[in-house]
């Protein structure tokens, strides 16, 4: 019987994307495919399978497979069987032998090299997704996949409507006869599509999904993988840069204060500018930081630990030296942040997870901390005075 299956993505995954409306996937599984010919006539058993693949790095050629499946709808047979590959030829019709059994005992044969029945009356799976607003994929257009002999969506069709909404339909074995007489060899799909992003124009025309490039490496022609993209903003005002520039002598330690221990962290300022050449340039100002003794756990007490990574202060902090104190705050709610979207809050009851210094010496470590900050704001002013 056939089974209706669906997903609402926006209850499942919790995070919403800001104005998206729907996000949900329907699957129909079990429906019975349209292989009108193999029903009335039965199936035309071939050889399938893999040829061996030479290794890029080495001589070895991983060994190749035959099975039997029915040429038509791309059925295999159940135990698919294992045939010497020296002596069946991909493509050619599969006459005998043919193991005996009935449905019960198949699996009894799961490793049989003499290939069982092929079922009289397959099923598959048409499914679709469809997202209305954003879908944080750009563009207007669409794209037609057919899948290769090992695809889980046999053929696929995507439509991108830029903010509007995106669809996407798939089959899972419906539509394998197409597959077969289109792209019966490899495990290539190949897509055509269409799209016409803020950038310009992309064109793919039987693209290989995977290994098609415009560039280098499995390079295809322009008229199969290619693109007119006029670049004019890069043109007139020059391409977007980001520099990232250290903060000479801006690296300090300090305290991370988590409910339940104080991690000790090294932290480093940069400038940050980003723009075009010839257009508004915007500064931020990042800091860097890295934990010393452990990271810092976010999903449990030993799980999820992060180790470091960067957090964005404001310029008035990075000017006058009180950057260091809102770095330190900012990991705090980050930290605490990843906390809540893994539901994991520390137990007031358990032993710190990080032992921290006695407290003399976290008095000493503080007081160090402090006279640093005063110096490392003495010395940012004196050299931001200096470039003026
Ligand atoms: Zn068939």
């Amino acid at each position: 019987m056939p089974h209706l299956s669906t997903v609402n993505y926006r209850d499942r995954d919790g995070r919403r994307t800001p104005g998206q409306l729907v996000n949900v996937s329907v699957s129909l599984q079990r429906t019975p495919r349209l292989i009108a010919w193999c029903r009335l006539f039965g199936h035309r058993p071939v050889v399938d399978g893999t040829d061996p693949t030479p290794m890029s790095s080495s001589g070895y050629r991983g060994p190749g497979h035959r099975w039997v499946c029915c040429d038509r709808c791309g059925v295999r047979s159940a135990p698919q069987g294992s045939l010497d590959p020296t002596v069946y030829a991909i493509g050619v019709r599969y006459r005998a032998p043919w193991l005996i059994t009935s449905d019960q005992t198949r699996e009894t044969y799961a490793g049989s090299t003499v290939p069982g029945p092929i079922d009289a009356a397959p099923t598959g799976a048409l499914g679709a997704q469809l997202i209305v607003g954003p879908s944080g994929l750009s563009g207007v257009g669409w794209e037609a996949k057919v899948g290769n002999a090992g695809s889980e969506h046999t053929l696929a069709l995507t439509l991108r409507l830029g903010w509007l909404g995106w669809l996407y339909l798939h089959t899972e074995r419906h539509g394998t006869w197409l597959q077969r007489r289109l792209n019966p060899t490899g495990y290539q799909s190949r897509v055509t599509e269409v799209t016409v992003t803020a950038r310009g124009l992309r064109w793919r025309l039987w693209s290989k999904r995977d290994d098609g490039t415009r560039f280098g490496l499995g390079r295809e022609p322009w008229w199969r993988n290619g693109a007119i993209e006029p670049r004019l903003l890069d043109r007139v005002l020059g391409p977007r840069r980001r520099t990232a520039v250290d903060v000479p002598d801006a690296t300090v330690t300090r305290i991370v204060r988590m409910p339940e221990a104080d991690y000790a962290v090294r932290l480093k300022l940069q400038r940050v500018t980003s723009g075009r050449l010839r257009g508004r340039q915007t500064t931020t100002w990042d800091v860097g930081w890295s934990t010393i003794n452990g990271g810092i756990p976010t999903q449990g007490p030993d799980r999820g630990r992060v180790f470091g990574s960067s957090v964005t202060v404001s310029q008035t902090a990075a000017l006058n030296g009180t950057w260091p104190a809102e770095a330190a705050a900012l990991i705090a709610a980050d930290m605490t942040a990843d906390r809540v979207r893994y539901s994991w809050q520390p137990d007031d009851n358990r032993r710190p997870i990080v032992v921290t210094l006695s407290t003399a010496a976290n008095e000493k470590l503080r007081s160090a901390f402090a006279n640093e900050m005063l110096r490392d704001a003495e010395a940012l002013r004196r050299r931001l005075n200096s470039d003026d």
